[in-house]
């Protein structure tokens, strides 16, 4: 069902987003206060449960082939169709300095000291 006015949401293979109707039974008090800050409670929900359970659903196609490297976890399928962006939905801090990976830092970086750093702790003349 698509809202009116609104284009549909794409996933990362150019393809709408399914999407389902689901009632939930929250507090009335909470209800008053998402109706009387006007938030949208489909976008409210699923940007909440993105947010929760990002090392498990991929951010951008909401599928779960979710694998981890150093730098995080990211979604298999988004990496194959977007091979130029950033798949990654959950980052990880630097092994050697304890720094969090993040854009546009998505790549570890090695010296002839450090095995496995990032852009932090690794001068670029040092990189190898
Ligand atoms: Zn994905
Ligand atoms: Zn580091």
């Amino acid at each position: 069902m698509n809202s009116v006015g609104r284009p549909p949401e794409l996933d990362s293979h150019g393809k709408v987003v399914q999407k389902s109707l689901v009632n939930v039974t929250i507090p009335t008090k909470l209800a008053n206060f998402l109706k009387e800050k006007g938030i949208n409670r489909s976008q409210l929900f699923t940007s909440v449960v993105k947010r929760m359970y990002r090392d498990e659903i991929c951010r951008f196609c909401y599928g779960s082939n979710i694998e981890e490297s150093r730098i995080g976890k990211y979604c298999t399928d988004c990496e194959l169709a977007r091979p130029t962006e950033n798949p990654y939905t959950v980052y990880n801090n630097c092994k050697n300095c304890g720094n969090k990976y993040q854009p546009p830092y998505t790549f570890f970086r090695q010296s002839k000291k450090i095995d496995s750093g990032c852009d932090d702790c690794v001068p670029k003349e040092e990189r190898l």
